[in-house]
């Protein structure tokens, strides 16, 4: 399986560190604010890329955290009059939320910055012991970035350029212009935590680098984040981990490009963006899944409301074929022999999923993936109208269950048990009663009701939890979780 290393700038064989065994870390977002669809681009393509491993066996343990102390965080509480730890827990759990809506899975873990000052200082420590940080009268303390010979590493760039080149901040306490802050001194009203260089908070760079070392270890798998992120953020936080622990800090950096709008990123200083929230306000998640993975994870991504229009029809296209086929699974002779255009389509099958795997193997070709998928769709569509009542039912059921299972690798969520006509009516009621849902669908009240539960377990909620899976049990079903995420089927 190959993957594109953003630090040697090709693709290499992805061989984890423990056979069997990926540790990954995608950096999460400052929660100030609702996330634009950029950001979402970012977390989604980590999350088909998480998925795609465990799909392949991998045993993946996901670390993302939530930058819950910045200065985009004190800003934003002080024009409105609250706290910043009031802003950040609003914004941390409608983040989460949007996420459930989008089919993003849960990282197994979670850091929040402010729970992990002791990490972060014990790691300012450790630099400043080993000669690579230093503190200053005010409070603040710096990263040396002199002293680090392997600076720029990541990034290729190097000191000297990046001296002529690039505008910093001016500030006199440093010992070199890119010298990055381990530790801010605190200013009044902002938070902040004692420590031995006086009160104050961590800079961003260095709560990353302590909460993968934490959690993780180092060097983790694969480390993961938007291009713009390359530098200064994931330059210095690899600079911090080879002084502190004579460690690389992953050995995969995998960078996504970035959303734009008209030609431009998209992001919230320019004014350009759109909100996963209203996007999703009005698209099912999945037609905005299916439009972002259409274009690969490392190039930019045009976005336009035109193309989200369009993808609808696409989606509907694998919906109808798999309830089609299901259908005709239904209504076939069940024991019939096989003839030639099942076996026709039993090798479209297993040539979908080869195709599918081959695509994806290569550094993650969402776009080739889907274009398996949909070959598949076609070829399903085919025999389906050839073969008229002439179906088997074991083919037909082999065609839905592979188109079920290649899209969930994407998180596209596909009814997998059956179509409305063959769910309970009762899960309506349930969805009403749990998961907030209004409409009168049986199929998506099921896709309602599983986020649900994913969201209370998520939160510890287990008395929600409990009483959605009890209430479907009570309806003949079961809930099993898979890879592809959690499914229903009847009991047997
Ligand atoms: P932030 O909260 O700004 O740190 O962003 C969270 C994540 O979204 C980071 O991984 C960024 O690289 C990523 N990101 C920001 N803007 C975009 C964009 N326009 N397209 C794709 N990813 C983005
Ligand atoms: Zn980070």
């Amino acid at each position: 399986m190959l993957v594109y290393n953003s630090q040697t700038h090709k693709k290499e064989e992805l061989e984890p560190i423990e056979p069997g065994k990926i540790r990954m870390y995608v950096c999460g977002p400052t929660v100030y604010d609702q996330i634009h669809i950029g950001n979402a681009r970012t977390f989604l393509a980590f999350d088909v890329i998480r998925r795609y491993l465990m799909y392949k066996g991998y045993q993946v343990t996901f670390a993302q955290n939530l930058t819950d102390v910045d200065d985009k965080i004190i800003n934003r509480a002080n024009e409105e009059g609250r706290t910043a730890a009031e802003v950040a827990e609003e914004c941390s759990a409608a983040f989460i939320e949007q996420m459930h809506r989008f089919g993003v899975l849960d990282p197994d873990i979670r850091p929040r910055a402010t729970r992990e000052i002791e990490a972060m200082q014990e790691m300012i420590s450790l630099l400043i012991e080993r000669g690579h940080a230093y503190a200053v009268p005010s409070g603040d303390v710096y990263f040396s970035v002199r002293s680090d010979h392997s600076y720029g590493i990541l990034s290729g760039r190097d000191l000297d350029q990046l001296r002529a080149g690039e505008r910093v901040e001016v500030n006199d306490e440093k010992r070199d212009p890119f010298d990055f802050a381990l530790w801010k001194a605190a200013k009044p009203g902002e938070p902040s935590w004692p420590s031995p260089w006086g009160d104050g908070r961590p800079g961003w760079h260095t709560e990353c680098c302590a909460m993968i070392h934490r959690y993780l270890g180092t060097p983790i798998d694969i480390h993961g984040g938007g291009a713009d992120l390359v530098f200064p953020h994931h330059e210095n936080e690899t600079a911090q981990a080879m002084c502190a622990w004579d460690a690389a800090l992953a050995n995969t950096w995998m960078h996504t490009g970035m959303l734009r709008v008209d030609g431009e990123k998209m992001s919230k200083s320019l004014g350009n963006f759109y909100t996963l929230k209203e996007v999703l306000d009005q698209y099912p998640a999945d037609a905005v899944r299916l439009l972002m993975l259409q274009t690969h994870y490392r190039a930019p991504l045009d976005f336009s409301f035109d193309r989200l229009d369009g993808v609808r029809g696409t989606l509907e296209r694998l919906q109808t074929c798999v309830r089609n086929l299901r259908w005709a699974a239904d209504r076939a002779p069940q024991d019939g022999e096989l003839n030639d255009a099942d076996r026709t389509l039993g090798r479209a099958i297993d040539a979908a999923r080869e195709e599918f795997c081959r695509q994806m193997d290569d550094d993650f070709n969402t776009a080739g993936g889907l274009a398996a998928i949909f070959s598949l769709v076609t070829a399903c569509n085919t025999y389906l109208a050839e073969a008229a009542d002439d179906t088997s039912t074991a083919v037909c059921l082999r065609a839905a269950d592979m188109l079920c299972e290649l899209a969930g690798v994407m998180g596209i969520t596909l009814s997998r048990s059956a179509g409305d006509d063959d769910l309970p009516a009762g899960l309506v009621d349930l969805a009403r009663e749990h998961a907030g849902y209004e409409g009168d669908s049986a199929a998506d009240a099921a896709e309602a009701l599983l986020a649900a539960r994913q969201a209370a377990r998520a939160e510890k909620n287990w008395g929600v939890a409990d009483a959605i899976r009890d209430g479907i049990t009570a309806l003949g079903l079961v809930v099993e979780d898979t890879a592809a995420g959690a499914r229903l089927h009847r009991k047997e």
